[in-house]
């Protein structure tokens, strides 16, 4: 087995072209190693980007760029990101330790595809397309068609993910991301909950984004429980209403972490919880 470091994405796209196959991209490698460890993958190439550093970092240049190799330390800590993307930062404090959070990535944690990604969430309330590159050119891709199940991406053996594309709450806008775990830090999430919504001038909810992880083998858009939202003030019934249509979307299985009915249950709540937080950053926007 070979470890090849490259210096440009020129170079890492030429040798997926010609090696893609057999080649497992590493990043941080917090996942990767320990999946080799494991036995679970035994490449014979392992191709190291890690120093690739155009792929870091958030760029507004007409969109907000944020590069695949942003560690989660970078994103929820970095001035930039936490204001355009307050959901998102709080998503990646809440990634492992602070160890991990060093040298895990964004694109990493994206193309393993655990059901329970912390950054998927509050990605998918963002309209998050990802970008792709081979040696022969480029595509993007919405992140709810990239994400195909578990451990499962669109991604192609020959492709890199550069970077993510995502849009910031406008005004009048609250979002939140919320993690349920046994413990605080170093823990999986039993479920979480990225929602983002956004108020007309006299406090209706316009939209609502509501996406939820680690309740079904992807992250995904909650569309029902969205609807339910939309258009209303929030009262108590409306909000519990919005809550039995997320339960309704889950298909959560039982793990090691919690059961199924145990997920069911907590959903509700996570919810109530994050409107009240969107309903507050909204006002504070004002
Ligand atoms: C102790 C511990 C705690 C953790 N806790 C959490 C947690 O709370 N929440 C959470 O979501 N995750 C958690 N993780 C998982 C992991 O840290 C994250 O998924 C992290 O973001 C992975 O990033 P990485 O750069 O280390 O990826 P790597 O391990 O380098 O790569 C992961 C996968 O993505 C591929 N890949 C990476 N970058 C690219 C790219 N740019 N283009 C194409 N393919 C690419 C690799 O080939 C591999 O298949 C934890 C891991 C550990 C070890």
């Amino acid at each position: 087995m070979e470890f090849r470091t490259v210096g440009s994405i020129e170079e890492a796209l030429a040798c997926l072209a010609d090696v893609g196959d057999e080649a497992q991209v590493v990043a941080g490698g917090t996942d990767v190693m320990i999946q080799h460890m494991r036995r679970e993958i035994n490449p014979s190439l392992f191709l190291y980007i890690g120093n690739l550093c155009e792929m870091e970092g958030l760029t507004k240049n007409g969109s907000h760029a944020i590069g695949a190799l942003t560690t989660h330390r970078h994103l929820a800590t970095d001035p930039l990101v936490v204001a355009a993307f307050p959901a998102l930062a709080e998503a990646a404090s809440t990634v492992g330790s602070w160890q991990t959070q060093e040298v895990g990535t964004l694109g990493g944690n994206l193309c393993n595809a655990s059901p329970a990604a912390d950054t998927v969430a509050p990605l998918l309330i963002a309209d998050a397309q990802v970008e792709l590159r081979r040696a022969s050119g480029v595509r993007r891709l919405p992140l709810d068609e990239f994400l195909l199940g578990r451990r499962s991406t669109a991604r192609l053996p020959d492709e890199l993910l550069t970077a993510v594309t995502a849009r910031p709450p406008g005004e009048r806008c609250g979002e939140t991301y919320l993690k349920l775990g046994r413990r605080s830090a170093m823990e999986v999430a039993i479920a979480g909950l990225a929602v983002r919504l956004t108020f007309d001038a006299v406090g209706n909810v316009e939209s609502a984004k509501v996406a939820a992880c680690a309740v079904a083998p992807r992250a995904y858009r909650a569309v029902e429980a969205e609807s339910v939202l939309e258009g209303s003030r929030l009262e108590e019934g409306t909000v519990a209403e919005a809550g039995r249509a997320l339960v309704d979307s889950a298909t959560p299985i039982d793990d090691a972490r919690a059961s199924a009915s145990y997920r069911r249950h907590v959903l509700p709540g996570l919810l109530v919880r994050a409107v009240a937080t969107c309903r507050e950053r909204a006002v504070e926007q004002r």
